[in-house]
């Protein structure tokens, strides 16, 4: 059994190391070290997760709540938390210096003294586990609790990492690509493999205790798996007809839906539902789930699609309209009657137990076509094969005038790539291209917008540290009605307050137009927008959607080419 003050020491040391190559080794040589039951754990933590992102328990612990474990722990009160959450600007270190008073003076709490404790990583897992089990009346009370629980039993050199980790706000600098690589040279297994089992599975945890009892063998053998989703094939934007054309000679052409994307598991009559963030979203879209029951003929079947809102003409409705539908715990059934969804299939990774991913689209096109039932509520949408362009024009300007985005042109021969943004599909739409940011700051407003959160700060994601660069600030684009909205929802992800600036947690992602990128040297990502606005909340889209650095900085050069 590894000890949590084991991993919060490796944490430190990984922490103050510079190289994202010395970085791996030291998280491969901790991989290898714990136990095989504490290694998915300790997968998921030195990422700054708890849960695998899919599954459905969540830690649900925000600054409220931290801030009140700690002050009782501490014997402090919140007014104090919050101010020293403005002296270090940190809540690792808060926590460190909240409970270092205990110690050293009032002993609320005679359990807690340095060196004196014994939790070991599983226990605090477990704890977590407890947290994210408490739902409804006196649940805060009760997490609370768990969260004092850890606070009086952990030393001072760990009760930072609880602090930061029970936000889900490690940030060590181990994000998605350095945990990939270390679990590849922990275990010895090819670094691609253990990505294509990741994209396979959703699950770090599970690849790196896969690879580390079965080695490569079982690693690659590591498929889908019906009612755990799987990362989504995503498309790169094409800037021209005859480019894409030229890329590909034939291709396959689609509508672009103005819907959301639904990845579908049907395995008999049990129907299960994943959106673009793979949630499991299948109690909100009853109607949904019926169609499919109705309309599949397949025992078992693994289908990707987009769900589109309609109005009264058939017509597309504001985005917004679905993301209403989507995710709705209450009045489900009378949402649904309001806004009736039409779902259009345009692809199938998996039927009756045989795993189609690396068959052609052609053929895997076939086969969707083979066992849906078109009708009001599902249909597989028209591809049309072809290497004309002015055929494509067609097909795009129908498309447009129908509502919809634009026009997928995907490589016929391509297989099912999954998490992949490749050539295989690319899309092209005639608005302006936006970047999704996730926000990771903001400020109060002055005058008559003092109670307002506005001039959000905004990020792109270092995909191999996990770590959130800045790209600017975005201060235009919101109504009155939206800022305030806007600061509710962020008020429960605030994580330290300094002054009028508040650092907020990375979850919400802002759609936002921009008329240029610029290079600059105030941000760390090297990058910064010019005249950004806000378009949309992406609440569909989760932090892995974040764009990368490396996109941006594509999008950067292309853009200098073509000026
Ligand atoms: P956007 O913000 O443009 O919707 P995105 O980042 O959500 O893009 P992309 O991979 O860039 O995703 O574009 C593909 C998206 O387009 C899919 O996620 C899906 O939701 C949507 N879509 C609509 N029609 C199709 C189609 N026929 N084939 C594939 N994807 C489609």
């Amino acid at each position: 059994m590894t000890s949590f003050k084991e991993f919060a020491k490796a944490c430190k040391v990984i922490e103050g190391t510079p190289g994202s190559l010395d970085m791996t080794a030291l998280v491969a040589e901790l991989l290898v070290k714990v136990t095989p039951e504490e290694l998915p754990v300790v997968t998921h933590f030195v990422m700054g997760e708890i849960f695998p992102a899919w599954s459905s328990e969540e830690i649900g612990v925000g600054a409220g709540i931290l801030y009140s474990a700690l002050a009782k722990s501490a014997g402090l009160s919140v007014a104090d938390i919050k101010e020293i959450v403005r002296e270090t600007g940190d809540i690792g270190e808060t926590a460190v210096k909240a409970l270092k008073k205990v110690s050293s003076g009032q002993a609320t709490f005679s359990s807690f003294m340095e060196d004196s404790s014994d939790l070991s990583i599983l226990e605090v897992y477990e704890r977590f586990q407890a947290i994210s089990k408490t739902s409804g009346k006196g649940s805060q009370t009760s997490k609370m609790k768990n969260l004092q629980y850890l606070f009086n039993s952990a030393s001072s050199e760990e009760v930072g990492y609880i602090a930061r980790i029970s936000v889900e706000e490690l940030r060590i600098g181990v994000g998605e690509g350095i945990a990939r690589d270390a679990i590849s040279k922990a275990f010895d297994v090819p670094s691609d493999e253990i990505e294509r089992a990741f994209m396979l599975t959703n699950d770090l945890g599970l690849v790196a205790v896969t690879a580390r009892e079965g080695g490569r063998d079982a690693v690659q053998s590591l498929g889908l798996e019906l009612n755990r989703p799987i990362r989504m094939m995503l498309a790169q934007v094409t800037p021209d007809f005859d480019i894409a054309l030229s890329d590909l000679g034939t291709a396959a052409v689609e509508w672009k839906f103005d819907g959301a994307r639904v990845q579908i598991h049907k395995e008999g009559d049990s129907i299960t539902l994943f959106s673009r963030r793979l949630e499991n979203i299948t109690d909100s879209l009853p109607d949904v789930v019926e169609a499919v029951r109705e309309n599949i003929d397949a025992e078992s079947a693994i289908l990707d699609g987009e769900a589109v809102a309609i109005d009264e003409n058939g017509r597309p409705r504001a985005f917004q309209d679905i993301l209403k539908r989507f995710r709705r715990k209450y009045d489900v059934q009378s949402t649904a009657r309001e806004i009736p969804l039409i779902l259009n299939l345009f692809d199938i990774m998996y039927l009756n137990g045989e795993e189609l991913l690396d068959l052609p689209l052609v053929e895997r096109r076939a086969k969707l076509e083979g066992c849906v039932r078109s009708g009001d509520k599902i249909r597989v949408d028209t591809q049309y094969i072809t290497d004309d362009l002015d055929k494509i024009m067609v097909i795009y300007n129908e498309a447009l005038k129908a509502g919809h985005e634009g026009v997928m042109i995907k490589n016929p021969q391509s297989p099912y790539s999954p998490g992949k943004r490749g050539k295989n599909w690319l899309k092209k739409k005639p608005v302006m291209e936006t970047l999704d940011l996730v926000v990771i700051g903001a400020e109060w407003g002055y005058g008559r917008r003092t109670s307002f959160l506005g001039s959000y700060a905004l990020a792109c994601h270092d995909p191999d540290t996990g770590r959130f660069l800045p790209v600017g600030r975005v201060a235009t684009g919101f109504s009155d009605e939206q800022l305030a909205e806007l600061t509710d929802m962020f008020s429960d992800l605030i994580v330290t307050e300094a002054g009028t600036e508040v650092e907020i947690k990375p979850e919400v992602i802002f759609e936002v137009a921009f008329e240029e990128i610029q290079k600059s040297v105030n941000y760390d990502s090297g990058y910064a927008l010019r005249f950004p606005r806000l378009v949309n909340v992406r609440s569909d889209k989760s932090i892995e959607d974040v764009e990368t650095i490396g996109r941006l900085e594509e999008m950067y050069l292309v853009q200098r080419e073509r000026n």
